[in-house]
C-alpha cells in the first residue's frame, strides 16, 4: 500500500459556481461551490484521494511515517480536462487561412492520411501526450484518425503512462478523400474490435466517433447507435453546428431532419456519455434535446476564433442546464493549454457582452469537464475516492505572472491572472495518481 501526502495551497470545486438558488446571494453560491485551503493537505492512498482538507486538522492524525511533500509558491488544483481534441492534427496546428470545410480539405485530410502507419501514429501519440501533460491536462476525449491503428497506437502509450484517456476511431464513409474513408460495415467491425480490446483496460475508455454528419451515411450513423447499445458505458463524440456553411450542407443532405442535432438524434446518438463539440449556432429545440438527453457540449473557443466559426453561447447552454466542458480542439485550436483556452473563452464572452468569471473558468476546466464526461466521482476534484491526477500552478512561472500575482488580493483575482497570462510555463508539475508524470520530448 502506498500512501503519500502533499501540503500547500489547494483548491477544488464541488459544485457549479454559475448555479444560483433563490435563497442565497450570487456571492454565497460562488463561495460554496469550491473548497480552498491556504495551508491544505492532500492525502493519497494507492493513487486515489483518501483525505483532503486543512493541514492543521489532517496533520494531527497523520502517521509519522508518511512522507509529506511541501508545495511552495504554487497552487494545487485537479488536472485539467480537455473534452475535445484531435491527436492526428497535432502537426497541422496553426494552418493558415480557411474556415471549417476548406480547412478540412486543404490541411486535415492530407495530414490524417499519415496515420495509417502505426509507427508514425505512435510517434505523434507520444508527442501529443507529452504536450497534454506539460500543459496540465490529465484527461482528454480524443479523436483518432479513420485508421484503427491510430487508436491502437494512442491507447498503447496512454496505458503505459497510466492515464485516464477516452478515444475512438473516426467513422467516415462519404464526402472525404477515397483513401481516407471506411464503409459503414468496416467502421462498425473495427470500432467493435477496438472496444473489446481497449474499453476498461487500465483507465482507458472508448468513444464511438462519427466525424460529423456530412461524412457519415445514414447506415453508418445507425451502426454507431448500435455500437452504443451493444456496449453500454462507451462514449459517443462528434461535431455539431460549428460553421454556417456546414449547417447548410447538413440541411441539404438531410432534408427529412428538423435541425442538425436531429440527424444524430434519429440514430439514438444522444445520451449522458455523448459529447458534441462546438454547438455554436443551435436553435431552441436543439438546446432542449441536448438537455433532456443529458448530453454534453464541448466549448472550444480557441478553435472557434481561429476558424472564424462564431461565439459559443455559454450562458444559454447554462440556462438550459446542459453540461459543458472545455475543448482545445487541436489542430483548429491554437494551443494545448487549457489556461490559454480559458483566455479565449473569456474574450468570446466579452464580445457577446457577457462575463466569464475565473471561478466559473476553473470549474469548467476541472469538475465541469468531469461532469461533461460523466466522470464525477472519478476525476475532477479531490473528494475521497477520486483518482489523484493533479497539477501545481506556479506563482513564479514568469516574471510577469509573479509581478501580477503580487498585486492580487483575492483567490478569484489570482485565478483570473493565470487564465490571462498562463500557458504551459504556468504548470510547474503534473501528477498522475499521485506520481510525478514523466514528461519528455525526444
Ligand atoms: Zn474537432
Amino acid at each position: 500500500m502506498s500512501v503519500k501526502a502533499f501540503r500547500g495551497e489547494i483548491l477544488h470545486f464541488i459544485a457549479d459556481p454559475a448555479l444560483k438558488s433563490s435563497q442565497n446571494s450570487e456571492q454565497d453560491e460562488a463561495q460554496s461551490s469550491y473548497e480552498y485551503f491556504e495551508d491544505g493537505i492532500l492525502l493519497i492512498e494507492n493513487g486515489k484521494v483518501k483525505q483532503f482538507g486543512a493541514a492543521q486538522s489532517i496533520s494531527e492524525n497523520l502517521d509519522s511515517t508518511i512522507v509529506v511533500e511541501r508545495i511552495d509558491n504554487g497552487l494545487i488544483v485537479p488536472g485539467f480536462i480537455d473534452t475535445h481534441i484531435h491527436y492526428p492534427q497535432t502537426e497541422m496546428i496553426g494552418s493558415y487561412g480557411e474556415q471549417l470545410l476548406q480547412w478540412l480539405e486543404d490541411y486535415t485530410f492530407p495530414t490524417e492520411k499519415k496515420f495509417s502507419d502505426k509507427a508514425y501514429a505512435s510517434k505523434i501519440s507520444e508527442f501529443f501526450l507529452n504536450e497534454l501533460l506539460s500543459n496540465g491536462t490529465t484527461t482528454a476525449l480524443v479523436f483518432g484518425s479513420v485508421h484503427a491503428e491510430s487508436v491502437d497506437a494512442f491507447f498503447e502509450l496512454a496505458l503505459r503512462k497510466n492515464l485516464r484517456m477516452i478515444a475512438g476511431k473516426v467513422m467516415m464513409d462519404r464526402n472525404a478523400p477515397h483513401d481516407l474513408i471506411d464503409t459503414a460495415q468496416s467502421s462498425y467491425e473495427q470500432s467493435k474490435q477496438l472496444i473489446e480490446h481497449w474499453h476498461g483496460k487500465g483507465r482507458l475508455q472508448y468513444a464511438v466517433t462519427p466525424r460529423f454528419a456530412p461524412t457519415s451515411s445514414d447506415e453508418q450513423l445507425s451502426l454507431a447507435g448500435r455500437l452504443l447499445k451493444e456496449h453500454p458505458g462507451v462514449y459517443m463524440q462528434t461535431h455539431l453546428s460549428e460553421n454556417l456553411k456546414e449547417i447548410e450542407w447538413v440541411k441539404s443532405l438531410n432534408p427529412d431532419c428538423e435541425n442538425y442535432l436531429d440527424v444524430y438524434n434519429k440514430h439514438e446518438l444522444l445520451g449522458k456519455r455523448s459529447v458534441f463539440a462546438h454547438g455554436i449556432h443551435l436553435c431552441d429545440a436543439e438546446y432542449n434535446d441536448l438537455a433532456q438527453s443529458n448530453s454534453a457540449l464541448s466549448f472550444c473557443p480557441s478553435s472557434n476564433l481561429f476558424l472564424g466559426s462564431g461565439l459559443f453561447k455559454l450562458d444559454v447552454a447554462q440556462q438550459h442546464k446542459i453540461k459543458v466542458g472545455l475543448g482545445t480542439d487541436i489542430g483548429a485550436g491554437t494551443s494545448f493549454s487549457i489556461l490559454e483556452t480559458l483566455k479565449d473563452a473569456y474574450k468570446t464572452q466579452q464580445l457577446r457582452g457577457k462575463k466569464l468569471d475565473s471561478l466559473q473558468s476553473f470549474y469548467l476546466a476541472t469538475l465541469g469537464g468531469a461532469r461533461a464526461l460523466d466522470l464525477e466521482g472519478t476525476i475532477g476534484n479531490f473528494l475521497p475516492g477520486c483518482e489523484a491526477d493533479f497539477i501545481v500552478l506556479d506563482y513564479h512561472a514568469t516574471p510577469l505572472i509573479k509581478l501580477r500575482l503580487d498585486q492580487c488580493q483575492t483567490l478569484a483575482e489570482k485565478l483570473f491572472s493565470f487564465t490571462m497570462l498562463g500557458d504551459d510555463r504556468a504548470v510547474k508539475a503534473t501528477y498522475i495518481q499521485g506520481e510525478l508524470a514523466d514528461i519528455h520530448h525526444h
